[in-house]
């Protein structure tokens, strides 16, 4: 592939790329060394040159081009996204077109690179702002949204006019190898955009790269915070996007079965591994804890889980064998610590498909703030009911928990709501929406330790954090020189 850097041949470190609906291992991902992403940076430094002069609306036709090649293979990337990942092709159709949106939106960002001019800021004297890339950048993404992500990053930087290093994450790279021929299919010259594969090693290359001036980072939270602080330790600009505990208020005035089918799509869709699935419901009043059990249960029992090939399924399985370890484990520790597992689907087998990493939806009720399902995030099919005394009990909640990525509050009191709205300590808020990611036309970005940097992703966000500010003052003088001034100037 055009866009990939070349491994080098003696490279024996690989790691094994599977299908979770299978157990399988249905290929091998080479691991690149520093020599790699040296290689890699070098290419995109020559790139550069002819790349940051070529005028914005030529760079943007480009993504126009990029933008019908995504749309006519749409699907094509979804069913690479469900193979490697496990969501359900519905949900990766999702993902896809969620990313083609942010392509959309980057096809007018020339718009937003044109600057401010001041007429007269002084005598004679005029004053302009213009916003220029950064150079060469990079980004590192995480394995639950391997299309999506990596299109919240690379094509706004690309289009800005700076050459783009991408380190997706081993487990699921095709969506971003299959994006890359798409890219060199679109016309977008040699180097520009660039692959580099594998874990630590690439990604420390690349931090500590001296020629790298940006990186944007998502994925958990501790190396979210190692990447920040190693990449502003190394000078570089850096947004990392950590993980999450996104909690869903329900108020007594809510529709407890409007309320039910949004918990169920933003605990279960995608199997929980989505850094806005909602983890946490928060019942105001015992009433509002017993009617959602009452509620979820019988559509937690009704999940269709399934492997993504099997149109009618809603769930998918989790992402390896470990991950699934991992989440029965906090199930196990639930219970052990005293929470009531109201559904347990934990040893659910999909039929054919034995050695898939499935487990079924589970629902812990009687959860506290103390416990260890409460305080970390599971990333599975695991909803935890805590019970609230009042409105205020479960704000204070949440704007006391370490992550403040998304939250939402089911309500028809339109004065509740706006009070939640601005009280709440987190970055992306839903009112009566359960997952309220932000369309391409804003940004995306968490409070807390769910976000390390200043910066927003994506939007108008996404063009401040790939571009530098330039102020020019210019004065064309008209007479004749009229001697030095020592005071600092002002506009007098
Ligand atoms: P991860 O942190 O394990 O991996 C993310 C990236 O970092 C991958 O490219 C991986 O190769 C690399 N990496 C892993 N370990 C590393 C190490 N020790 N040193 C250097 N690099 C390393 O995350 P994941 O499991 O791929 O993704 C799930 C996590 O991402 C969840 O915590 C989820 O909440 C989070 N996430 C957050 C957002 C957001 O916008 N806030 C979006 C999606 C996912």
């Amino acid at each position: 592939m055009k866009a990939q850097v070349k491994m080098k041949n003696d490279t024996s470190r690989h790691g094994d790329i599977y299908n979770p609906a299978t157990g399988e291992v249905i290929g091998q991902v080479p691991f690149s060394s520093k020599d790699d992403v040296d290689a890699a940076v070098a290419k995109a430094k020559k790139a550069l040159e002819g790349w940051s002069q070529t005028p914005p609306a030529r760079r943007a036709r480009i993504m126009f081009k990029f933008l019908e090649l995504l749309n006519k293979n749409a699907k094509e990337l979804a069913r690479i996204v469900s193979t490697e990942h496990g969501k359900v092709q519905t949900d990766a159709e999702g993902e896809v077109q969620r990313g083609i949106e942010i392509v959309e939106w980057t096809t007018g960002v020339p718009n937003l690179l044109k600057g401010e001019y001041s007429d007269s800021v002084g005598t004679g004297v005029d004053s302009y702002s213009l916003r220029q890339p950064l150079g060469v950048v990079a980004g590192i993404t995480p394995f639950n949204f391997p299309a999506m992500v990596p299109m919240w990053m690379f094509p706004i930087a690309i289009t800005c006019g700076n050459t783009f290093i991408l380190k997706p994450s081993e487990r699921d790279p095709s969506a971003s190898r299959f994006m890359g021929e798409l890219l060199a299919e679109a016309g977008l010259p040699d180097g520009v955009f660039n692959i580099v594969n594998g874990d630590k090693e690439a990604v420390d290359a690349i931090l500590h790269h001296p020629d790298i001036q940006a990186v944007s980072f998502v994925g958990s939270t501790p190396i979210a915070e190692y990447i920040y602080k190693t990449g502003t330790s190394n000078n570089k600009r850096v947004q990392a996007l950590g993980g999450a505990k996104n909690h869903m208020i329900v108020m007594p005035d809510a529709d407890i079965n409007q309320a039910s089918d949004a918990l169920m799509g933003a605990a279960y869709g995608s199997a929980g591994e989505r850094c806005m699935a909602i983890s946490v419901a928060v019942a105001v009043g015992d009433k509002v804890a017993d009617d959602l059990v009452a509620s979820l249960t019988p559509r937690i029992n009704a999940l269709k889980v399934g492997p993504g090939t099997d149109a009618k399924a809603e769930m998918g399985p989790l992402i390896t064998k470990q991950h699934l370890e991992k989440v029965k484990g906090y199930v196990a520790t639930g219970v052990k610590e005293g929470a009531k597992l109201a559904v347990d689907n934990r040893d659910l087998k999909v039929k054919g498909h034995e050695s898939g990493y499935f487990m079924g939806g589970c629902l812990f009720d009687k959860v506290t703030k103390d416990m260890t399902i409460y305080k970390e995030e599971i990333f599975g099919p695991v909803l935890c009911l805590v019970r609230a005394k009042s409105y205020q009990e479960a704000v204070d909640l949440i704007n006391s928990h370490e992550y403040g990525n998304g939250t939402a509050i089911f309500t028809n009191h339109g004065g509740v709501a706006r009070k939640f709205m601005r009280d709440i300590k987190v970055g992306m808020v839903g009112i009566n929406v359960p997952i309220p990611v932000p369309v391409a036309t804003h940004s995306f970005g968490g409070w807390k330790r769910s976000l390390f940097g200043d910066v927003h992703m994506h939007g108008e966000e996404g063009v401040r954090f790939w571009t530098k500010l330039k102020t020019v003052t210019a004065r064309w003088p008209e007479g004749p020189a009229t001697g030095a001034n020592y005071y600092f100037p002002q506009n007098k």
